[in-house]
């Protein structure tokens, strides 16, 4: 299953840690995966619990293996890039974890730890659908969105290293309640959790319109968003009509995005597109109709080609970054000496 690799460059060591599942590979410097491993998590695991886990995945992938030359891993939260701090990872129940000094002083190598879908967009930049963009936009809907941007080259960051989080602008003033503090963000319609939260009112509101979706899901409360996708295949009236919803919300939010950021490339992935990848189509279609003629014009509408593992190959070649430029932008405990010997 593993391919060889002929890449002279280091081998790397890519983490992947979401809210269900850790993975681990290891990468080659052309971003090929050599070799790769993961487990499911439980439900209510603690933190120590987790990372027990991602170690162990780690061990049993790297025996028999030279060390790694170092580890990049992507988790499903906001990160501190410097300090490899986690700061708060909702699905896992994170809060300032340490996650980068844990992982470098169990494997004695350098780590960088990012967000996970940086780190996605980073795997398909640099090895997957956006090879070559110099202006990408690259958004996953899965639960949650996330978004990520290259603007002129640049991997655009943020004051606080947020810059991406495309799922909280607001689509609809006032709209559906949000995950966040905010009401009538995209994600409130078109993310995984939407989804069902909107097919589920719907069902309880019209129950004979709902038959069919209320029966495949075996009640109400398990109706979601792959229980709608696969309704609307179906044609069943009520989940074409939830899923027309979903596209028209979804063409509407990335064509404001195009409008911001005037990308070249917008990349779209993510569990949602994987089970109704019509959905690319109809943000192309929006984006040709909607946008300023310039945006409009230049822009390509596309699916990521990575899938799975593009947050491993991403981690990992930021973390290959490292070790040539060890200090890119913000160096690791060092950033507030330095603003304070520069200021005044
Ligand atoms: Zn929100």
């Amino acid at each position: 299953m593993a391919p060889r690799s002929s890449s002279p460059g280091p081998r790397i060591l890519g983490l992947d840690v979401g809210a269900t599942k850790v993975s681990a590979a290891i990468v080659d410097a052309e971003g090929h995966i050599l070799s790769h491993g993961g487990r499911t998590l439980h439900r209510n695991e603690g933190p120590d619990e987790v990372i027990g886990h991602l170690f162990e995945v780690a061990r049993r992938l790297l025996r028999g293996e030279p060390p790694p030359a170092a580890i990049g891993v992507g988790v499903a939260g906001q990160v501190d890039a410097a300090s490899g701090v986690v700061r708060h990872a909702p699905n896992l129940q994170w809060r300032d974890l340490p996650l980068g000094v844990r992982l470098s002083r169990e494997f004695d190598c350098p780590v960088v730890v990012t967000n996970d879908v940086r780190a996605a967009t980073v795997g398909e930049w640099r090895h997957g659908a956006g090879v070559g963009a110099t202006n990408l936009l690259c958004i996953l809907i899965g639960t949650g969105i996330g978004g990520c941007a290259v603007v002129d080259g640049r991997f655009l960051e943020g004051a606080a290293n947020a810059c991406g989080e495309v799922g909280h602008s607001v689509l609809v003033s006032g709209g559906r309640p949000c995950h966040c503090p905010a009401r009538g963000c995209l994600e409130a319609y078109v993310g995984g959790w939407a989804i069902a939260d909107r097919a589920q009112e719907r069902v309880r509101s019209d129950p004979s319109a709902g038959v069919a979706l209320r029966l495949r899901a075996g009640s109400i409360g398990a109706i979601d968003a792959k229980t709608v996708g696969d309704a609307a295949r179906a044609r069943d009236p009520l989940a074409e009509e939830l899923m027309r919803e979903t596209s028209e919300y979804l063409a509407s939010g990335v064509a404001g995005l195009v409008n911001a950021f005037n990308p070249g490339l917008v990349l779209l992935g993510g569990g949602v597109i994987e089970g109704w990848p019509e959905l690319v189509e109809a943000v192309a279609a929006r984006v040709r109709t909607d946008c300023q003629p310039p945006a409009a014009e230049a822009v390509r509408v596309s699916r990521v080609a990575l899938g799975g593992n593009a947050i491993l190959i991403g981690a990992a070649a930021l973390a290959g970054d490292r070790l040539t430029t060890p200090l890119p932008s913000r160096p690791r405990g060092e950033r507030p000496r330095r603003a304070r010997r520069r200021g005044r």
